[in-house]
């Protein structure tokens, strides 16, 4: 049996050699040692059933073996080299992506490293092909930490810098919690309008998440994003769709989208892409692609190990049809947690499509959401479960397991988080002063 250094030593060398901005989850956060499909374990030996999937990016599982032998022939057999050389892992990745999978008429692809590096990318190209500077994007919205993608990222948390980048006009997104989000949505559509009609010739690209992530998994109406897509289109602004979590299958389609049937301008992938190995891209149609004409290459953007990874991870992602069981078993844990709703009144709301699932929790003091919602994940944890959390207010329980999670194990789960619910909504402090309310 190996012996590794545990938690408290890992932490406190994070403390020591990393930056202060280095952050995690849990008062005592588990020191994973291994992976395997939809389990984690510690170094204790101990297993947790994941249902965050490293944030949306593990969807065919851990070390699932039909992709990692892929990657580790691909390793033996040519790890690196230039694109000033030919490789054909790439170019076959880029082909399969645009006749098989990317929507509309999108069907150039550039290869990068990571989902910051593919917003970057994208919101470059827009520059590039409209000769405009400024961008739109929404509140809350989270696309990456480069100083252009952070510049763009309108949730607070995530943004390092204290001054906002003079060339971002932020429009409040189609959700408020004290809001109906038909009206929230018609709100924001009338507060585009507006910014468009005062100075739309200035916008190069609008940046959307079709499904805010870490916002608090924010479905928009079904229409919202047409309505986005037809008035940016009267501009000339380009409408670039961050689908690096919600792509390849996590929301119960390929791409977030194709919900709405409508193509972006431009789209942006990473995470399940490489399901564990790092890879990122962007593609757009012909037109746009050709605005983009200057020598550019990235070192290990599309390097053979990655491409070939991800295609054997769109092989695995048809062989076991896991968009539809994304669906599937993304209605019946939603169904699972509105049921939960009913008996806990602490869970304000539930949405999301396929298995990008959020439970907002609201006690109805807001200073005591976020630390309930620790408590969940705290007590969670501890029965051998691991979910996300996210949000504004980080009150947003997050269920985005990889999508070959068994279906029972969703049953389970649900049964595990009402105890939670029952035993750990309040300390016994608090439930003294809330009588009544929720047990
Ligand atoms: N866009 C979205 C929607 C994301 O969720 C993230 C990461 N959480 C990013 C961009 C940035 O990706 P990366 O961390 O790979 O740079």
């Amino acid at each position: 049996h190996p012996t590794y250094i545990g938690p408290d030593k890992v932490l406190e060398k994070r403390k020591q050699y990393f930056f202060p901005c280095t952050h995690h989850f849990y008062q005592d956060p588990p020191q994973i040692v291994q992976g395997s499909m939809h389990k984690l374990i510690d170094h204790t030996g101990k297993e947790y059933t994941d249902f965050f999937a490293g944030v949306s990016v593990v969807a065919c599982g851990h070390c699932n073996e039909h992709i990692t032998t892929k990657t580790i022939e691909q390793l033996t057999k040519l790890q690196h080299t230039t694109t000033i050389y030919l490789t054909e892992p790439m170019v076959e990745l880029a082909e399969r992506l645009a006749n098989d999978y990317l929507p509309g008429e999108l069907k150039r692809t550039f290869f990068c490293n990571s989902g910051s590096e593919a917003n970057e990318g994208a919101l470059l190209l827009a520059r590039l092909h409209t000769k405009r500077k400024d961008f739109l994007a929404l509140e809350y919205g989270l696309h990456g930490r480069t100083f252009l993608t952070m510049g763009v990222t309108g949730m607070p948390m995530w943004r390092t810098d204290d001054y906002l980048d003079p060339h971002v006009t932020f429009i409040p997104r189609p959700y408020d919690e004290e809001m109906d989000t038909e009206d929230a949505a018609h709100r924001s559509i009338a507060a585009l309008r507006q910014v468009l009609a005062e100075k739309g010739d200035t916008f190069a690209a609008m940046i959307v998440e079709p499904i805010q992530g870490n916002g608090g998994i924010i479905v928009p109406p079904d229409w919202y994003l047409r309505e986005v897509k037809a008035l940016l289109s009267e501009y000339g602004v380009l409408l670039i769709a961050d689908e690096i979590q919600t792509g390849f299958g996590r929301t119960g389609r390929m791409f977030a989208m194709d919900h709405y049937e409508i193509a972006p301008d431009i789209i942006t992938m990473a995470k399940a892409l490489g399901n564990g190995v790092p890879i990122g891209a962007f593609a757009t149609t012909d037109a746009i692609a050709a605005s983009f004409n200057r020598p550019s290459a990235s070192t290990f953007g599309g390097n053979p190990v990655s491409a070939a990874t991800a295609m054997a991870v769109l092989d695995y992602i048809e062989q076991e049809q896991l968009v539809a069981r994304s669906a599937e078993l993304g209605g019946q844990l939603k169904d699972g947690l509105r049921a939960l709703q009913v008996k806990h009144s602490v869970i304000a709301d539930v949405r999301g499509k396929g298995l990008m699932v959020g439970a907002e929790l609201n006690t109805g003091e807001a200073s005591l959401n976020a630390a309930l919602t620790d408590r969940v994940l705290e007590s969670m944890k501890h029965r051998g479960y691991l979910i996300g959390k996210n949000g504004v207010g980080r009150n947003v329980l997050a269920f985005q397991p990889p999508l070959i999670m068994p279906e029972d194990e969703i049953q389970t789960m649900l049964s595990v988080l009402d105890e939670v619910l029952s035993e750990a909504v309040y300390t016994d402090e608090e439930r003294g002063s809330k009588d009544g309310r929720d047990s």
